[in-house]
């Protein structure tokens, strides 16, 4: 009998695609329900085009782009996301330290297959992106959850890293801005981090994909800004800040201090020769994204779409009894609290199942971002304010006479 990757492996990471609500989902759509997606963090289908400059470049550049590229990526757009490194204080990143991929998402993966021995320990957040607590399994890693603490603007416990490093611990993955709450993280914060990943000789992981996705004048602080002695991988993309998830844009830089991990680049350039190279359309539009004047930017201002949608969504939710939110400094994520008591809640995921049955609205259970208390959910706040509206008026509705059997 061969032997196949067991899914349990994969357990809690493709909440958008396996288990019984996304089960359902496809089945009332197939019978012609009118589901309302509150699931996913893909711009496009929300009406939110990618800039003109940006498909224009692309197809201008199709013709170049049917051969494969280096494996690493071409130069323009390496370039590109160096001088972007620049800006951001990201020390020591040369062409050579950066890859693109196909999204951040390849990249992860590729990451943590080139890191991690079986047994090694990596601490990711709770609640977190599952595909880092996936790709962790999937490479023999076991995946240690600390706490973000929701009193504390979601910011991760410092306490609770320490507490949970052991002899295996290997690495840290940071997740800022962050994915699902939507917080954003101050400098002490991210300086505490680095104190400790100095103390145990971990490696930070940055996953900083929604660095651009910040509002209300806060400033996103690169971490790798923060320790040129430390050696840390970052991760960045095209899919949110340009509205371009589907083109497959993102990339991979090494930063500070490179001794010591020869063994580990080494590994990763082979990892990325292995897969030949990534889109290469959608490296040819990496310059052009980098440089210039940001639409985006429109969209999180006040009378800017994001902004707006968020500051609706955000009060509509704290106006609903029995639950409670954090407004989020950035993304478009939300995370609310609902109160598991007063709705009798020990499943989150029934919750939400039943939430869509009755409702025909989707979000996803806080379980779902490793998330070990049945008493939160995610809402992607892309659509515009009149669905909004209709959302948070269902939730209300529903809750009104809510209590899980
Ligand atoms: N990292 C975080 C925190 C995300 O939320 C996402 C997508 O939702 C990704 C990475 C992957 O993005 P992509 O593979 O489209 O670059």
């Amino acid at each position: 009998m061969k032997k196949f990757v067991k899914p349990h492996k994969l357990e809690g990471i493709c909440y958008d695609v396996r288990g019984p609500v996304m089960d359902e989902a496809d089945r009332m759509i197939a019978n012609g329900v009118d589901v309302l997606k509150l699931n996913i963090g893909n711009p496009a289908p929300f009406n939110f085009d990618a800039p003109d400059e940006i498909i224009q470049d692309m197809i201008l550049n199709l013709r170049k782009s049917q051969g494969y590229s280096d494996s690493k990526g071409i130069f323009s757009a390496r370039k590109a996301i160096m001088q972007y490194c620049q800006l951001k204080g990201i020390p020591n990143v040369g062409i050579n330290d950066i890859y693109t991929g196909n999204g951040v998402s390849e990249l992860i993966v590729m990451s943590m297959q080139g890191f991690l021995d079986n047994g090694d320990e990596m601490l990711v957040p709770s609640p977190d992106y599952p595909l880092w607590t996936g790709a962790i399994k999937l490479s023999g890693g076991t995946p240690v959850h600390y706490i973000c603490d929701e009193q504390a603007e979601w910011n991760p416990d410092i306490e609770d890293i320490k507490k949970k490093i052991t002899s295996k611990t290997k690495g840290i993955v940071l997740i800022n801005p962050n994915n699902p709450t939507g917080a954003l993280y101050p400098k002490e914060i991210l300086e505490q981090i680095i104190t400790v990943a100095r103390e145990h000789n971990l490696v930070i992981f940055a996953d900083e994909i929604y660095d651009r996705l910040v509002m209300d004048d806060y400033k996103h602080i690169a971490i790798s800004s923060l320790a040129p002695d430390l050696f840390i991988v970052n991760f960045n993309g095209l899919s949110k800040s340009h509205r371009v998830a589907g083109f497959r844009s993102g990339w991979m830089c090494l930063s500070g201090d490179k001794t010591g991990y020869r063994e580990y680049i080494e590994g990763l350039d082979l990892l990325a020769s292995m897969r030949l190279c990534s889109n290469v359309p959608a490296q040819y539009i990496i310059q052009t994204a980098l440089g210039g004047y940001q639409s985006l930017d429109e969209l999180l201002m006040p009378g800017g779409r994001i902004y707006e949608q968020r500051n609706f969504l955000y009060k509509a939710l704290n106006d609903i009894p029995g639950i409670s939110v954090q407004k989020p400094k950035a993304t478009f994520y939300i995370f609310p609290k609902i109160d598991a008591k007063k709705f009798n809640i020990k499943d989150d995921e029934q919750f939400i199942l039943d939430f869509l049955k009755k409702e025909k609205v989707l979000m996803v259970h806080g379980g779902g971002f490793n998330w070990e208390e049945p008493d939160h959910f995610r809402i992607v706040y892309l659509p515009n304010v009149e669905t909004l509206d209709s959302a948070s008026k269902r939730l209300a509705n529903f809750l009104s006479t809510y209590k899980q059997k």
